[in-house]
């Protein structure tokens, strides 16, 4: 796309807005048309732990984080049928994405979406109470249709989590790859660079990678900290596989 500040940014549609019938409406808010902004990559996964623990990192003390995952896991809006429990994760690429998705979302609670910002998308979304063990009110859960990321730090790290390079075409990938020239496996939150049983393989000489994860798997394979977990790395590669546990 032609254009002087081409953004990325991951935007992910909710077990909410599969359930309601509102994929349609959401994608239609975010079209080109309307946005300006070119859809980069798409894929419909099932949120297994890795995922939910990375991408949600900075939530994990708080108190609406268990129902949070029940909610993004799918527990909530298909409690009897398991093989629905998914979510739709797209990648937007064009001038300003981040924050023109963020505008055309509205606020994160749908109560306050309703109150400020009539007509955004989460003004459909629904608040709904978490009793505790005592039958009081332990928080809200806010079913808010669709994430997206909040800024620009915030989108790289959210797509590479999501995404292979592979998985979006060559000319709109928005971060830096790099030709993997080792082995790198995976298994039970282990790192080895010779084949394990049972293992994943999130790397061979000659596979493209995010550059980041590569210095990440080069750094933990020596013992070395890095500035991304393995879980961060692997948690795509590992995307819909039947033994990844649910979060
Ligand atoms: P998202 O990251 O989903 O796009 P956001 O960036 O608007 O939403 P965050 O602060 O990142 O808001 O919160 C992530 C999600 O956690 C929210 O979408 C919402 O479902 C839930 N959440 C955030 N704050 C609260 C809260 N105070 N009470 C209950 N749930 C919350
Ligand atoms: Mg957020």
């Amino acid at each position: 796309m032609a254009t002087a500040n081409p953004e990325q940014t991951l935007m992910l549609l909710k077990p909410d807005a599969l359930r309601h019938s509102l994929m349609g409406y959401v994608l239609t808010e975010l079209s080109e048309r309307h946005t300006g902004l070119c859809l980069a990559a798409a894929k419909v996964a099932r949120l297994s732990r890795l995922l939910a623990e990375e991408h949600y990192a900075e939530h994990r003390q708080k108190v609406f984080f268990p129902s949070l995952l029940d909610y993004l896991a799918g527990r909530v809006h298909y409690p009897d049928e398991p093989r629905k429990r998914r979510l739709i994760a797209l990648v937007f690429h064009g001038p300003d994405a981040i924050d023109r998705i963020r505008a055309l979302a509205g606020p994160t609670s749908p109560a306050a979406a309703r109150q400020e910002r009539p007509g955004c998308i989460r003004a459909l979304g629904t608040v709904v109470p978490v009793p505790d063990a005592r039958g009081g009110v332990l928080c809200q859960r806010m079913e808010n249709l669709l994430h997206s990321s909040a800024n620009s730090a915030d989108a790289e790290r959210e797509v590479q989590l999501w995404f292979k390079p592979d998985e979006i075409p060559p000319l709109l990938r928005g971060y830096d790859t790099e030709v993997s020239d080792a082995h790198y496996y995976y298994k039970d939150g282990q790192l080895a660079t010779a084949p394990v049983r049972g293992g994943a393989c999130l790397a061979a000489p000659g596979d493209v990678a995010w550059k980041n994860d590569l210095a990440a798997l080069r750094s933990l394979s020596q013992g070395q900290p890095a500035s991304r977990s393995l879980g961060a790395v692997a948690a795509k590669y590992l995307l819909n596989q039947a033994d990844e546990g649910d979060c």
